[in-house]
């Protein structure tokens, strides 16, 4: 289980960054050709009187941005295929501070925009001329009442690379400098244990193996507590910082109504998900019969998953499987996404350095998407191919179907896609596998656990970081122990019924990436239910609905995240998708006593 170099792995399975930029010098030409378009166009500040002028400075800036997004997406996947190369450091640095002066640079805009009459601005935003423009418009009118002075904003922009240092610097200790030692594993030989490692020890069937990996993981991670607990609190005070400087009463505020999606959706999806929770534990106690363990474990939640379902395929078979999965979405969509795999899209090995995890980029429009996979090749290795390939065929269309400036769907709407795969993968496999119990088992054991980790987990992870706000926002301070006390409250409430709450699992919260993009995970959550309700819709064998499924697919950002899913086909400014999705979630807990039994 040796960690490769990058060099050790075969081309052919890494990602092709050619169609970015062919060479690191001609990265370093556009760098500074963009470095220059950015000052040059902040002399156009006090210009933006006309409509001719207006028109102008938006397609200016949109073509700014659409090329730094190319030197962006480069500089990211050059970082993250080998964090230890200095160089690559340096450019995603200085990508950073190259965005900032880019973002800095149209900083006049919105107060000169806001300026004027607003009989003209309604003008622009229906004027088809600034078709590509109006949701841009709309959203600086929107949120009007948070904007300030020209200087104001300019202040907030350039604060941006300081303030991002921070969710940096836990990335340097999470993916560098926090050294985990080793774990003995089944046969007694020691093995490194990493992040990306984690979750193989959290199955093995040995329970001292999962123990010790667990352990040692929280251990590891307490070990720097308070070098986490400041990282995470000058998160947090950066994000009050943003919300205070833009007049809105709370952080969670801020970040929902930039996204435009009411906090309505945050509390009610806590809420209705606490309804759940004893169907979980229902779950938690058939998992603890099935295992064989008298109390479960925190460390004992990952074993069991695939028991009597033992598929490893490598990356073609894996890759071969996503596209039979996904054939209900359409014989264009197979065609297209088959192209990810030969034409190199895909990073698909863990190699020394990597970034740990999986992710999908659309960000540089004109060419394909790119996804960077640890694959193992596991059911977990083949799910997350259909995940990520999900946001890839999600940017795919909508960057094809939508102008630049409208191409970039929302992170509100950006877990759909990839989920809906997920579920797509998971009913092809039920089928394919109909007629063998062991199979059924696991995949339904395996729905359940996407379930668990998707909406129970997330939210769980959800109400963490809107009550460390809240504490925040109250004046007090986020200390070590007082965010650990915080998160081992909140498991215990989801798990507490039937798992034995290890107090170690109170660091766990230093180990998640995502705190780092405050107010992201609930959308896991809402995400999950929205796909569960629009994958039963495409299995129906009703063609509308693939055909609303498609249709949303090419929307980018081109309408309010909460309109984009109503054409998709769910309602999310309700609680009914979370209460229905917590439905099947139960449906399937009793067909998995069943199949148990
Ligand atoms: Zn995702």
């Amino acid at each position: 289980m040796a960690v490769l170099s990058r060099n050790e792995i075969d081309s052919k399975y890494k990602w092709d960054l050619t169609r970015l930029f062919a060479t690191d010098e001609e990265w370093e030409k556009e760098f500074a050709a963009i470095d220059g378009l950015a000052a040059e166009f902040t002399k156009r500040a006090g210009t933006l009187t006309s409509k001719e002028h207006v028109l102008e400075a938006f397609r200016a800036h949109a073509e700014i941005l659409r090329r730094f997004e190319f030197l962006a997406t480069y500089a990211m996947a050059k970082q993250n295929e080998d964090a230890s190369v200095p160089l690559y450091q340096a450019m995603d640095d200085r990508t950073m501070s190259l965005g900032s002066r880019v973002v800095a640079s149209a900083a006049f805009m919105t107060p000169e925009l806001l300026a004027l009459p607003e009989e003209t601005l309604d003008g622009y935003e229906a004027d088809p001329d600034f078709a590509d423009y109006n949701r841009l418009l709309s959203g600086i009118r929107r949120t009007r009442a948070h904007s300030l002075s020209r200087e104001g904003e300019q202040l907030l922009a350039m604060a941006g690379e300081a303030l991002s240092a921070p969710d940096q610097a836990a990335e340097m200790l999470r993916g560098l400098d926090l050294k985990l030692g080793s774990v003995r594993d089944e046969q007694g030989q020691r093995v490194p244990l990493t992040d990306a490692g984690f979750v193989l020890f959290l199955e093995s069937s040995d329970r001292r193996v999962r123990r010790t990996a667990f352990r040692k993981m929280m251990n590891g991670y307490a070990s720097m507590g308070n070098t986490f607990a400041a990282l995470y609190a000058g998160q947090v005070k950066a994000d009050l910082l943003y919300s205070r400087a833009r007049n809105y009463d709370s952080c969670r505020a801020a970040i929902m109504d930039s996204e435009e999606v009411p906090e309505s959706v945050y509390d009610s999806l806590i809420t209705a998900v606490h309804e759940g929770i004893d169907t979980l534990n229902a779950y938690l106690e058939l998992r603890r019969k099935k295992i064989g363990v008298s109390r479960l474990h925190m460390y004992d939640l990952y074993y069991g998953n695939e028991q009597g379902f033992e598929i490893h395929p490598d990356i073609e078979e894996s890759f071969d499987l996503f596209l039979k999965a996904v054939a209900p979405l359409g014989e264009d969509y197979v065609r297209d996404a088959s192209r990810a795999l030969p034409e190199r899209w895909i990073d698909v090995y863990e190699n020394e350095g990597k970034r740990s995890g999986a992710y999908s980029t659309g960000g540089a429009y004109g060419t394909t998407p790119y996804v960077l996979l640890n694959h193992k090749n596991n059911y977990d290795g083949l799910s997350t191919l259909c995940h990520e390939m999900g946001h890839a065929m999600h940017s795919f269309y909508s960057n094809g179907a939508q102008p630049y400036p409208k191409a970039d769907y929302s992170i509100f709407v950006a877990e759909v896609a990839s989920t809906t795969n997920e579920i797509l993968l998971n009913e092809y496999l039920r089928k394919q596998y109909k007629d063998d119990p062991a199979a059924q088992r696991a995949l339904v054991g395996n729905l359940l656990e996407h379930f668990r980790t998707t909406v129970f987990r997330q939210t769980l992870f959800a109400e963490f970081e809107h009550r460390a706000h809240q504490l925040a926002e109250a004046g007090e301070s986020l200390t070590s122990d007082r965010l650990s006390q915080l998160y081992l409250e909140i498991v215990k409430t989801y798990y507490g019924k039937k798992v034995a709450v290890d107090p170690c699992v109170a660091s766990e919260w230093m180990r998640i990436p995502h705190f780092y993009s405050p107010f992201y995970v609930y959308k896991y959550a809402t995400s999950f239910c929205a796909a569960i309700s629009l994958a039963r819709g495409i299995l129906s064998g009703d063609p509308e609905k693939v055909t609303s499924y498609r249709r949303f697919l090419t929307l980018g950002s081109s309408l309010p995240p909460i309109e984009e899913l109503r054409i998709a086909g769910v309602d999310l400014s309700t609680p009914e998708p979370v209460t229905q999705a917590l439905d099947v979630f139960a449906e399937l807990v009793y067909e998995y006593q069943t199949l148990l039994s």
